[in-house]
């Protein structure tokens, strides 16, 4: 289940993370510059010619027992050996053929997983031919690519995606709603996930030797259906890279981009941390629904005001998550339990709703008039037309006549009238603007 994995290994300065950028670059570049929302960039989605991936770059994990590189790197390959579907091994061009490529192309060689042989740093075609002492490493043809040029990617890409499983990208059940449950540990995630399930809990039994371990565990209520997915720290293995922080943010990230609907926990005995505001922005930039769910309600000493402050800190700390309704519950008492559900059915249409281009239009001109556009330089911006180009999370096209003279107090204006006239409720809204005279 899910979209194919594929992981980037390599030792040190071969220029993994300038691949990885290459590959997940433009999603990356989307993203929206506010202060709360920090981007670790060792995890991310790619996309060839239609065919979508996640890629992770394993180089960005670090284990802090050792500085040694082969200890390092033979973290690393297990992380890609476990996770990956494909594994891009990375080498470099110039240095050549290198004792720790040699111990990792073994250990990579052992497991009958596809991996496909990079030779990075080839900026110029005279260089081709120093990639033939690659073969050497047993693991194929090498690819030469220049990193930093983005040259040679494209058939790297087009091999990668012959080891995909499967054929086509795996057909989306619309009529299903994927939810993850994200927090950092402690905060109740497995006893919320047991909570909601109840009776229903598919108890999954560890059969050895299996190396995949996060399980969707399908379920249905009141006649919708929908499938939780698992998210890191559930079931602990004891792998070295399983203790690490940024391994547990890769398995959170992964389970949001999944999902429809993104359930981010918050301890309400402990506030709110660092932490928390890192993960959920994560979810806020991934453009997924998201419904804020503060447990433990029920070990919180409350008085009338305690609900209102509380959801008044959570305002202030997560700016950008305006949007997300807030539901205060206890797994452990049940309390407010049974409103998850119908909240997730809510903020999941939300998320897919269309919005007719003639009543977007009447809207915004009446927004315009309303509050005239910024202008600059005695040049007025004007919005000509507006259309909603995409559903989770719904997108809106301004075509305006400078989109240099957009600004960003604007476009939340317009956002927000877009809020007030329909029920956005949990769902980020993305605003393009485009030239169009
Ligand atoms: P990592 O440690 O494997 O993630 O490597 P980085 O991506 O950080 O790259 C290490 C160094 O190699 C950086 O200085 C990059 O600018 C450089 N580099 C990466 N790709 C290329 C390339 O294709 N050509 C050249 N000449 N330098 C590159
Ligand atoms: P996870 O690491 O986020 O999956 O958290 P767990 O579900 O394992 O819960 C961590 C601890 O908090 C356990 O000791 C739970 O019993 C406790 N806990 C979970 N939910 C509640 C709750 O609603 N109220 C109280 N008082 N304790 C809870």
């Amino acid at each position: 289940m899910g979209l194919p994995v594929v992981a980037i290994v390599g030792r040190p300065n071969v220029g993994k993370s300038t691949i990885f950028n290459r590959l997940v670059g433009e999603r990356i570049a989307i993203v929206e510059d506010k202060p709360g929302v920090t981007r670790d960039r060792l995890y991310g989605k790619g996309e060839w010619l239609n065919r979508h991936f996640h890629v992770i770059d394993t180089g960005g994990i670090e284990f802090g027992e050792t500085d040694e590189i082969l200890t390092q790197m033979r973290h690393q390959a297990e992380l890609a050996i476990d996770e990956a579907d494909v594994i891009l091994m990375v080498t470099d061009g110039r240095t050549g053929v290198t004792d720790a490529d040699q111990e990792l192309a073994r250990m990579l060689n052992r497991t009958g997983k596809p991996i496909v042989l990079i030779v990075n740093k080839i900026d110029n075609p005279d260089m081709r031919a120093d990639i033939y002492d690659f073969y050497t490493l047993g693991l194929g043809d090498p690819f030469p690519v220049s990193g930093s040029h983005g040259l040679g990617l494209g058939d790297v890409l087009e091999e990668v995606v012959k080891h995909f499983p499967g054929g086509e990208d795996e057909e989306r059940d619309d009529d299903v709603i994927r939810i993850s449950i994200i927090g950092r540990p402690n905060v109740g995630k497995s006893s919320l996930t047991n909570a909601i399930l109840g009776e229903e809990r598919v108890i999954v039994s560890d059969v050895a030797g299996t190396t995949r371990d996060a399980i969707d565990t399908p379920f249905e209520r009141d006649g919708q259906n929908y499938i939780l997915i698992d998210t890191a720290g559930m079931r602990k293995r004891g792998k070295v890279y399983e203790t690490t922080e940024k391994y547990s943010v890769m398995r959170a990230m992964k389970a949001i981009e999944e999902s429809d609907v993104v359930l981010v926990v918050l301890n309400g005995e402990e506030g709110i941390i660092e932490q928390d505001k890192k993960i959920a922005g994560y979810a806020h930039e991934a453009g997924r629904a998201v419904i804020i769910v503060v447990n433990k309600w029920d070990a919180v000493e409350k008085d009338d005001k305690t609900m209102l402050r509380f959801t008044e800190l959570i305002r202030e700390e997560f700016k950008y998550l305006d949007y997300a309704p807030i539901l205060f519950v206890s797994a452990k008492t049940k309390q407010r339990i049974h409103t998850i559900l119908p909240k997730v059915n809510q903020v999941a249409e939300a998320h897919s709703m269309r919005v007719s281009t003639a009543v977007l239009n009447d809207l915004i001109t009446d927004a315009t008039i309303m509050t005239p556009p910024p202008s600059d330089r005695g040049k007025r911006l004007k919005i000509n037309y507006a259309t909603q180009a995409a559903v989770k999370p719904p997108t809106f096209i301004l075509f305006v006549n400078d989109p240099e003279l957009m600004h960003f107090s604007y476009e939340r204006y317009i956002e927000n009238k877009i809020r007030e006239a329909f029920v956005f409720e949990g769902t980020p809204i993305r605003i393009w603007t485009r030239k169009k005279t």
